[in-house]
């Protein structure tokens, strides 16, 4: 049932003239349950369906900030699962309904989620749809080499920055529902330390490698923003986006670089094929010099929900110590990636 103050306090005068008092006193005594309440009358009515705020987000990093700083007062539905583009990804129809029954959705922005932009333009008439990017001052974005005047959309692999995108979504939360501002505040602190925590793990893990040896080759261009944090160079076979596939050139041209470099170790992605990277390693092989596939990094997705690395934490520690054993050449498990389905 929909109330409205409006509508109410107009029959309650109305009733009041021809009837009697006593359901004047009725209408007051529900009208004051209703101020009572405290809510505007819309977050209420969902509050009250869902007993829970309702949440939709893009892809699994920014699930799991929502799932933290929000904790049980939320029910949180990540859309991209492990091993998805977000590139690429085109909302499905029961995408479409899960958006619209939301109360708010979180994306990265920065185009990141570049085939679902009018869908979300669409909804954000009547839902709250935030990125959480938005906060981040440009001068600390980088370029994209790709596309002009865009920025570099893959800015979770700056722990710094993402605590930005973790600030986002708990003043979005608070200003939605200020009635858990205490425990949306705690949760957030909580998990900005363990994010602290985790900054100082990376640089740590970092510094085990010689400057000069820290060179990163992935499937696409996604580490940007790692290595400028962390001081690695990167090189990407594919550009920014997944949307165009790499060509025999870019192969050719990585794979000279790779043996000029010396390169021990090159890293597939668990969200990309491996078959570009697999072609990389056989035209380096060409040029009389071997390189290994150090492993299997997350890039654009978070790994299965129940394993470490299918939390944010989990992700960023998974890939940094791949990255780093691989490079020193202490245990690289050739080939332990996952093949392509
Ligand atoms: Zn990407």
């Amino acid at each position: 049932m929909k109330l409205n103050y409006n509508s109410l306090h107009k029959s309650c005068i109305t009733f009041t003239k021809i009837i009697n008092i006593h359901i004047f006193l009725g209408c007051l005594l529900i009208f004051n349950l209703f101020i009572l309440t405290g809510c505007n009358p819309k977050k209420e009515e969902k509050l009250i369906e869902n007993e829970k705020i309702r949440v939709v987000t893009t892809i699994g990093m920014i699930t799991d900030i929502v799932r933290n700083v929000g904790g049980d007062k939320l029910e949180v539905i990540g859309m991209m699962g492990p091993g998805v583009d977000p590139h690429l990804y085109k909302p499905t129809l029961k995408d479409i309904e899960r958006l619209k029954s939301a109360s708010i959705i979180f994306y990265n922005g920065l185009h990141l989620e570049s085939k679902m932009g009018d869908k979300l333009e669409q909804l954000s008439g009547n839902t709250k749809v935030v990125a959480v990017s938005e906060n981040i001052p440009t001068n600390q974005l980088l370029k994209s080499p790709e596309f002009k005047g865009q920025y570099d959309p893959h800015i979770w692999f700056d722990i710094n920055l993402w605590i930005k995108a973790v600030e986002t979504v708990h003043d979005t939360l608070v200003d939605y529902n200020s009635e858990s501002k205490a425990t949306f505040g705690e949760n957030t602190e909580n998990y900005i330390s363990k994010l602290r925590v985790l900054h100082e793990y990376v640089i740590k893990q970092s510094e085990r490698v010689p400057p000069q040896q820290r060179v990163l080759v992935t499937a696409h261009d996604a580490f940007n923003y790692f290595g400028n944090a962390y001081g690695f160079e990167v090189r990407g076979l594919q550009g920014m986006s997944t949307v165009s596939e790499a060509g025999i050139a870019d192969v050719k041209e990585l794979a000279s670089y790779i043996a000029e470099h010396k390169i021990p170790a090159i890293f597939v992605e668990s969200s990309v094929p491996v078959r570009s990277l697999e072609a990389v390693k056989a035209a380096v092989i060409s040029k009389g010099f071997n390189v290994e596939i150090g492993g299997e990094l997350f890039s654009d997705a978070m790994g299965n929900e129940g394993t470490p690395e299918g939390t944010y934490i989990g992700m960023v520690r998974h890939n940094i110590d791949t990255i780093i054993s691989a490079l020193l050449g202490e245990s690289i498990e050739i080939d332990s990636y996952k093949k392509e389905q």
